[in-house]
Parts: structure tokens; sequence; C-alpha cells
């Protein structure tokens, strides 16, 4: 099933996985800030990624640049010049919005249109601001974060959050070649933030102002991008669904016209995911050519090229990018996962979590909270289970039901129970506790030797 955003957000928040940024002083829109199960969700789902992409081959090389970088390389890439997105302002309240999202709410695909087409069917079909206000022109507004590095504020000390990962690895490719001297076909890979000035955040995760990527720049020979794309788009899909877990049904790939393409791509394919608003944009694959590397070699005045010692030819390297945002993934994951049913005539909800995403593998607790010899032992089994499955957590609050109750919303696969048969009361138990699955609710007696191979297989 498919639930609400609200019972998303209300339970993220309930239980600890994500708040709203600067909540106390009443949010800063676009921002939100992960508690300690978001933080374990993420750092799952980053992990998993980064052992597909990076770990599991030989060619594609991590690195992590820095957030700030010199101004040159955003113009270099056209960020400066071009990385808009297209605004109207009702004329009444001054506040802003995304004309393409006003024209797709009033039933008009805004696919494909110039920013004078859009300007042209809002005043013709008389559309409205979502007050009822008449809306000024359509023009574009960079999204792209401006600061000053220094104590100097002028021209040359301005710098931009970077809106995307991707620069990073560009500037770096000489580096890679001349550490590593590795062959084509390779890539680079970085997970890290960056920072959009979204005209109107929404969707919960979904649009913020201060996002994750995790990003692939793939470099290939000038006329071998195609097969290495079709591999990614395949890719891409089978990390939805074998690592992530997401249903397939869920996900949809679409190649992107090219008047809605980013201005350095020649070739884009979206994979978009059924969210509760609709579907959606949840990752993207882009053939960016050579347009970066060249773009670099003509601004930096360094030579990106490549020198192919087979062939004897130096020539630039084309770049296949697959771009996966972290925040999405998570609400994927997390509206994948949203359940609710009845269990011993009682309504519950749960997040029926794949198990290598889930932030908590199993919760340890005693039968009984006031009984030191269970507490102790119970004590004794977590201890030993931690050390061999970090994310195992300890829970004795409130009765046996409450405590499942919980570990079902966090989405805990497994409750281990220690009870007086643990302690020897039925010797043929002794030494055993009880697992209690999460989607099926029903209870196995497993020896404590044989405790971390049952919940990890
Ligand atoms: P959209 O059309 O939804 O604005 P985009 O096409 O601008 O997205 P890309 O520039 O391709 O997005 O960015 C790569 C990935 O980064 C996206 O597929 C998405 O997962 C993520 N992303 C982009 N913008 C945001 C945002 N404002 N909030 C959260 N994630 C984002």
């Amino acid at each position: 099933m498919t639930t609400s955003m609200e019972n998303i957000i209300s339970l993220c928040k309930r239980r600890g996985f994500i708040y709203q940024g600067s909540e106390i002083y009443g949010g800063l829109a676009g921002t939100w800030d992960y508690g300690p199960l978001g933080v374990a969700l993420k750092k799952n789902i980053e992990n998993l990624w980064w052992k597909r992409f990076v770990l599991d081959r030989e060619n594609i090389y991590g690195v992590d640049a820095a957030i700030l970088m010199n101004q040159d390389v955003w113009k270099a890439s056209g960020h400066v010049g071009g990385f808009s997105d297209p605004l109207t302002e009702d004329l009444k309240t001054k506040k802003r919005y995304r004309a393409d999202h006003l024209l797709e709410e009033n039933g008009v695909d805004p696919r494909g249109m110039t920013l004078e087409k859009m300007d042209a069917v809002i005043k013709e079909k008389g559309l409205k601001s979502p007050e009822g206000n008449p809306l000024g022109d359509v023009r574009q507004f960079n999204m792209m974060f401006k600061t000053h590095a220094g104590a100097t504020q002028d021209d040359a000390s301005i710098t931009y959050l970077r809106p995307e990962t991707a620069g990073g690895m560009f500037v770096n490719f000489k580096n890679i070649i001349d550490s590593f001297h590795p062959k084509l076909p390779f890539g680079m890979a970085q997970v890290g933030k960056a920072f959009r000035n979204e005209i109107a955040p929404r969707d919960f995760i979904f649009r913020v102002r201060e996002l994750e990527q995790m990003e692939i720049e793939f470099f290939v020979k000038p006329d071998d991008w195609k097969p290495h794309f079709e591999r990614f788009q395949k890719e891409q899909v089978e990390f939805l669904t074998q690592d992530l877990g997401l249903n397939p049904a869920h996900i949809h790939q679409v190649e992107i016209a090219a008047e809605d393409r980013a201005h350095y791509s020649k070739w884009s394919v979206d994979t978009e995911f059924d969210f509760p608003m609709g579907q959606k944009e949840l990752l993207g694959l882009a053939y960016r050519t050579d347009f970066d590397l060249k773009s670099h070699t003509t601004a930096s005045k360094v030579d990106l090229s490549y020198y192919d010692e087979e062939t004897k030819e130096r020539f630039t390297p084309h770049c296949v990018e697959p771009t996966f945002g972290l925040g999405r993934l998570m609400l994927a994951v997390l509206s994948d996962a949203y359940q609710e049913d009845e269990q011993n005539g009682e309504k519950r909800v749960y997040l029926k979590f794949d198990k290598k995403v889930a932030p908590v593998k199993a919760a340890v607790f005693p039968l009984l909270k006031n009984k030191p010899e269970l507490v102790a032992k119970a004590r004794e089994v977590y201890s030993a289970l931690k050390k061999q499955i970090p994310q195992v957590m300890w829970d004795d609050n409130g009765n046996i039901g409450k405590r499942y109750r919980r570990q079902d919303e966090i989405g805990t696969p497994y409750c281990v129970t220690i009870d007086f048969d643990t302690l020897g009361e039925t010797p043929a138990h002794a030494d055993t506790v009880t697992i209690r699955d999460r989607d099926t609710g029903k209870q196995e007696r497993v020896p404590i030797s044989k405790l971390k191979d049952w919940i990890l297989n």
C-alpha cells in the first residue's frame, strides 16, 4: 500500500527518524534534521550504494571533495549562467512559485515549454496564484546559494554552495589519472551534501534546499557511451529492488525529451517512483558527453584529456552520470515500507523494511523488567549480540506488547525475549530465547548460540 505523506511525516517525527529543521524557532523551509533512526536508515542506504557501486568494483574511485569551490568551477559548468527554475510571483502577496508546477497543478503539461511559452499559457488561461491573485511574468531564478569566502565581500570572494556533487569530481579528474593511472572506462563516485535554493520546497524530504546526493561520473571512450548508459540504467533498478527492497511495480523509467534535459545532457533517463504524492523523479541518469571535461579544460587551461596507451591517441573522455538523491531514496523506502494491519484484534502500524535497510536489526529485552535475574541474562545476550551486529537495540520500557508495537513502528525485523525458560525453568529450553517476527507476529525458540546467524540469515 502507499500511504499518505501525513502518516509518514508523523511516524518519522514520533519515532525519531526525521524532525523539522530549526523546529523550536518555527522551522526553516526546505531543511530537515535526522534523528538517530533516520541517520541509521540513511547510512544503511548509503553503505549499500557504496558497496554496490564502489567497493564491489575495481574501476570506480571514491572521492570526497569540498562543498565550497572556486566560483570559476560553476561558471565553466554552466551553473552560474543556467542553473535556474522558472519563477512567477503572486503580485499581491509577493510569494513566489515554480511556473511549471503551477501549470501542472492546473492540468497543463509544462514539459518542453520555453519560459515565454509558460508565460503565454499562464496569461492565456488567466491562471492565478494558489491564493487567487494575479501572477507576474515568468522569469528565470538561479538556484545556487551564493556566499563569500573570507573577510572581503567583493566579486572576487564570491563562492557557491555546490548545487550538485558532480563538480567536485570533474575538477579532480586529473588527480585521479595522475595518482592511479586508470584505463578507460573508469569512474569516480561521491556522496555528499548539495544545496539548491528551491523556489518552493515541499513534499517533506522530497524537495529540500539542503540535500544529499550519491553520484558517479563514469568516463568512457567517446563512441562507447551507450552500453555503459544502458548497464547503469539496469543497475539503478537493481539497486532499488535488490538492495533497498522497493516494489518493482512502483518504479518507472522515463526518457527525457531534449527540451527538458539539463544543459549538459545529450540523453537522459529519469527513474520515477510512486511516492505518496504521485509519480515523481527519484533518480537521474545522464549522458554528459565531454561537456564538463572540455569546459573545465578551456576555463582552467589545465588539460583534462586522456592518453590511450594502446591506440596512442589523446582525446577527451565522455561521461555517463548516474545520480541518486539520498533523501528521495529514504522517502521511497519509507513509503513502500509503511503498513497497517491488525494483530490479535489490535490495529498496528509497522514499517516492513527489507532487513538490509532496517535501522535496527533486532531488539533484545527481558520478559519482565523487575526480575534482576532476567535483566542480567538479557543484558548478557544483548552485549554479546551487539558486538556481532551493531544495529541491535535494548528495550525494556513498558510491557511486552508495547515493546512489540514500538519496534514494529520502527521496522525492527526481530524481537528477542529472554524469559524464565532461558534461565532453565523448562530444562529443555535452557539457553534459548524467543524470536518474534515483525511481519507475521509468529514466535520461535532459538538457541542463544544460533541467534546471530538466525537474525542475519
Ligand atoms: P527535479 O526535476 O525534481 O527538481 P532535478 O532533475 O533538478 O530534480 P537532478 O539535477 O537530476 O534533479 O539531481 C539529481 C538527483 O538529486 C535527483 O534525481 C534527486 O534524487 C535529487 N534532488 C535534486 N533536487 C533535489 C531537491 N531539491 N531535494 C531533494 N532531492 C533532490
